[in-house]
C-alpha cells in the first residue's frame, strides 16, 4: 500500500495532490476559508479547520499544508510555522470560547488513534469544568451542523485578523 502511494506523494510536489486525494487538510484552491469545508485558515505552511465529528464545542484541527504522516518529516521552520499556529489558534478560541483548559495534541498513526494517518494533524480540544457529562451525553451524536456553523462564525473573524497579521503580502490575489 504504501508503494502504490509513492506516486501520488511525487504528484503532491507538483501541487497537484489535493485534486487527486481530496485529502481532508488540502482544500482545493487558495482561499483562506471555506464555510462549506469548515477552513477557518490558510497560510504558506498551515491550515486550521474545525473538526465536523467535534469531542467539544471548537475543536480544530491544525495541520502543516504538507501532505506528510510524521512530525519528523517537518523542517525546523514548517515545525514552528505549525506549532505558531497552534499556539495562535488556541489563543482566539480562549479568547471567543472562554473554555477552562485545553487537550492540544497530535495521533500519529492508526495504532495511536489517527482518524487520518496520511496527513499529520494537530487536535485543540477546548474543555470545560464538567464538560465529561457533556460528551457522554453526545458520544455517539457528535456532529450537529448547526452549532458547528454557528461556531464558525464566532472563530472566522479573529482566524481572518490573525491572516492579516500574518500572510499581509499573499492576500491579494484571493
Ligand atoms: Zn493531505
Amino acid at each position: 500500500m504504501k508503494t502504490l502511494m509513492a506516486p501520488w506523494r511525487m504528484e503532491h510536489v507538483a501541487g497537484e495532490a489535493a485534486k487527486l486525494t481530496g485529502c481532508l487538510f488540502e482544500p482545493p484552491g487558495n482561499c483562506s476559508h471555506s464555510r462549506d469545508r469548515l477552513l477557518l485558515f490558510r497560510n504558506k505552511c498551515t491550515v486550521v479547520l474545525l473538526n465536523r465529528f467535534p469531542y467539544t464545542n471548537g475543536h480544530l484541527l491544525v495541520a502543516p499544508i504538507d501532505h506528510i504522516d510524521s512530525i519528523v518529516s517537518l523542517d525546523s521552520p514548517s515545525l514552528s510555522a505549525l506549532m505558531d499556529t497552534v499556539s495562535s489558534a488556541t489563543n482566539i478560541l480562549q479568547k471567543e470560547l472562554r473554555p477552562d483548559g485545553f487537550n492540544i495534541g497530535c495521533n500519529q498513526g492508526e495504532v495511536a488513534g489517527a482518524g487520518i494517518a496520511d496527513h499529520l494533524h494537530f487536535h485543540i480540544v477546548p474543555r470545560w469544568e464538567g464538560d465529561h457529562n457533556f460528551m457522554a451525553v453526545i458520544g455517539e451524536v457528535r456532529s450537529v451542523p448547526e452549532h458547528l456553523l454557528t461556531t464558525y462564525d464566532r472563530l472566522l473573524p479573529h482566524f481572518q485578523a490573525l491572516q492579516q497579521t500574518t500572510t499581509a503580502p499573499e492576500q491579494s490575489d484571493e
